[in-house]
């Protein structure tokens, strides 16, 4: 018999209905898209996913060679180690004023999978997510996986993309059973104002809800404070957070949640079934990431010091251009509106691609029509090119 494995029109219908249902994640096929085209030797700027540029602290990457060295390579518990989990349980009362017991925290393979822990642990099928948007591409796709459905509550570019409190309680039904938060905010880059925090935490209480609050990009703000919503309503928050972002360890995959105890539990029975834990070594760097305080401290000094300038850089570019963009306050993500160069946003990001040779992720999985994400998490240099770049394809 013929081997049909590599048709995809044969082998297509047969998957699940759940995996068919399912969209690739927009901000990792543009990434992938973009590096593409860089290894065929095309001279692209690649601003598609939020990925520091720069490598971990040197601490960081010396405890992962000792972590080798020292034969920590095997299996941890499930929910990672107890060290890492004192770690975690000290830098959030430390920089947060929280105060967590290890057992409620669950460290896994990056943010996106102590995400899905949480959507698992929470939804059953209908229940209904209530997401400001422009969200991250896979806060859905997550609730969708998880049998739940979202409901998006829109924000405006004149906002700076900041949620309204009113419009997030006006979208809540009895089937809504949480709301996620993310400041500072993928993709749109708003640092939510403490008041406003509160008022969704008091909304979140007052409905008898989840709320789980993303806070990968703790570390990157340019003007205002981080706000640890936690502090408001601890019996029913769902406290995400990670290495990728603030300590540049995207590829070593460490993100944990800090969550009531039976929330922990169960976000830890799933793991023990799917990955078990994440990477010994990765664990142990992350530790040691968190423990040395004032040299962890010192890089996230430099690491903001250099994207506040090139955000500076970009924004003000892009505004000179006649592409508005409001100005982020946090991680590394600029909104850009790209109507002037084509109503339809993936239009304009393929122009950009081809034309500019500038790689970005089009607004349409944030629910952000009209705009495009552009990460300047890349040299100074390369934002200055990118924006004379831009600049031809706008005239
Ligand atoms: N979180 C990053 C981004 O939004 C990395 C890609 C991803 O995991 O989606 O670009």
């Amino acid at each position: 018999m013929r081997d049909r494995s590599r048709d995809p029109e044969v082998i297509m219908p047969q998957l699940s209905n759940a995996i068919r249902a399912l969209k690739a994640s927009s901000t990792v096929a543009f990434n992938a898209k973009a590096l593409e085209l860089k290894r065929a030797g095309v001279d692209v700027i690649p601003m598609t996913a939020g990925e520091p540029d720069f490598q971990p602290p040197a601490h960081v990457i010396a405890a992962a060679h000792e972590a080798i060295d020292r034969g920590m390579t095997k299996y941890t518990a499930s929910e990672g180690t107890r060290e890492l989990r004192e770690a975690i349980v000290a830098k959030h009362a430390r920089e947060n004023g929280l105060s967590y017991a290890v057992e409620q925290v669950v460290v896994s393979t990056g943010g996106k999978q102590s995400l899905f822990n949480a959507f698992m642990a929470i939804l059953d099928p209908g229940d209904e997510v209530v997401i400001p948007a422009p969200y991250w591409v896979s806060y859905p796709a997550q609730v969708q996986i998880a049998g739940g459905v979202t409901v998006p509550v829109a924000c405006r570019a004149e906002d700076g993309f900041v949620p309204d409190p009113a419009a997030i309680e006006a979208a809540i039904t009895p089937r809504t059973k949480a709301i996620v938060l993310t400041s500072p905010s993928n993709p749109t880059g708003a640092v939510v104002p403490e008041a406003v925090l509160k008022a969704i935490a008091d909304v979140a209480e007052k409905h008898d809800l989840w709320l789980i609050t993303d806070e990968l990009y703790e570390h990157l703000i340019y003007e205002g404070t981080f706000t640890p919503v936690a502090q408001w309503y601890p019996e029913r928050t769902i406290l995400v957070h990670g290495a990728s972002k603030g300590y540049a360890l995207t590829g070593w995959r460490i993100g944990w949640a800090c969550a009531p105890i039976a929330v922990a539990k169960a976000m830890n029975t799933l793991q023990g079934q799917v990955t078990s834990n994440a990477n010994a070594i990765a664990q142990y760097a992350t530790q040691v990431a968190l423990n040395e305080v004032d040299a962890t401290a010192a890089f996230q000094a430099m690491t903001r010091a250099a994207y506040r300038e090139r955000r500076d850089v970009l924004v003000a570019g892009l505004n000179d251009l006649g592409l508005p963009t409001p100005m982020p306050h946090g991680a590394f993500y600029a909104m850009t509106d790209v109507r002037s160069i084509d109503p339809d946003e993936t239009a304009a990001a393929t122009m950009l691609l081809e034309r500019a040779r500038v790689a970005v992720v089009p607004g349409t999985d944030f629910l952000a029509p009209g705009f495009v994400r552009l990460s300047y998490a890349c040299s100074i240099e390369r934002v200055r090119t990118a924006l004379e770049r831009i600049a031809e394809v706008v005239r």
